[in-house]
């Protein structure tokens, strides 16, 4: 998949790559959905590439056809395993062990961490050492939605590089091309709803998650009749940190247009409420924002915080009708 506004970070560090001044750890950090797993993974296969073409990995040499094939013996994927909430003190460990082998294929080793700040305490602590202490030819390439979560000792030793979301043109452009038989107004709204970031559009579009934002917005408008059936939080638990997020988006904006900002991008946000109190919708916003980490985190019953926020929600939509 093309990226077209990663080339001038491809660039940048191709550059660096070439006048050998790219850190040994560089973090790659920016919100979710503007590229910044395929510029790391971008950047794994160039630093092993054995015969780069210019900028770009040659994909024909030994070290590119086992990256293709995702077998490279010098390549370390660091992930959050399947029954874990978070990456463990011993896949860091089994990491830096890895690290300090000799390269087998070329004169480089690269670990990737496509959610480094998914590391727990200890991970993290181990991993310092490495930091400060890198092996010749050993390269470690974070990836982060949330920077601000890794401990300061991590990140004062990375060379830090801010993916943004592209020019709503650029974005607007590829995403036609990806997503070429959504319609045109589907596409721009879902790009606003995913503040600019075209891959998270992308998906938005493609998973069905765009259709269920819009529901759970009918909700909000209008009170569902089977709400107390208990069917609807049974529906919202499913994917509790997706509902969480789509509130915490849906109030979003509800406070933007409480303060006069609407995008013409966006016209069903126009069905949203604009006579509420700002510090009670600012609250519930706080509210869901906190409902999806502790989603994220795996805290099971969300249900319940599920049905509590939306009492809440309709208690002030009530206060509404009755002023
Ligand atoms: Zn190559």
């Amino acid at each position: 998949m093309n990226l077209p506004w990663l080339d001038e970070h491809k660039n940048a560090l191709h550059e660096r790559l070439e006048a050998g001044r790219l850190g040994h750890a560089p973090l790659i950090q920016g919100p979710s959905g503007v590229g910044k797993r395929e510029l790391a993974r971008w950047l794994a296969e160039r630093i092993l590439c054995l015969e780069p073409a210019g900028r770009e990995p040659c994909g024909q040499c030994r070290a590119c056809e086992l990256m293709a094939s995702g077998s490279h013996p010098d390549f370390f994927g660091v992930d959050v395993p399947e029954d874990r909430q978070s990456i463990p003190v011993d896949a860091i460990r089994g990491l830096i062990e890895k690290m300090q082998l000799t390269p087998s294929v070329g004169t480089a080793r690269v670990g990737l961490f496509m959610d480094a700040d998914a590391m727990n305490r200890n991970a993290a602590n181990a991993l310092l050492k490495t930091l400060e202490e890198p092996a010749p030819g050993a390269w470690l390439v974070l990836c982060s939605d949330q920077p601000a979560s890794l401990p300061a000792t991590i990140r004062s030793r990375c060379q830090k590089l801010a993916l943004r979301p592209p020019p709503p043109e650029t974005a607007e452009h590829w995403l036609a091309q990806i997503s070429g038989d959504v319609e045109e107004s589907r596409r721009k709204a879902a790009l606003v709803l995913a503040g600019g970031a075209p891959l998270a559009a992308h998906a938005m579009l493609e998973h069905g998650e765009f259709e269920r934002g819009l529901a759970i917005l009918d909700t909000l408008v209008e009170p569902r009749s089977d709400r107390r059936s208990g069917k609807l939080l049974e529906e919202w638990q499913q994917d509790a940190a997706g509902t969480w997020q789509w509130l915490a988006r849906w109030l979003a904006l509800i406070m933007n247009r409480l303060r006069g900002v609407s995008s013409t991008d966006l016209p069903m946000a126009d069905r949203l409420p604009v006579d509420l109190s700002p510090e009670c919708v600012a609250r519930l916003w706080e509210q869901a924002l906190e409902g999806r980490r502790a989603a994220s985190a795996g805290s099971v019953r969300q249900d319940l915080s599920l049905g509590k926020w939306l009492l809440e929600w309709e208690a002030l939509m009530e206060s509404r009708s009755q002023r």
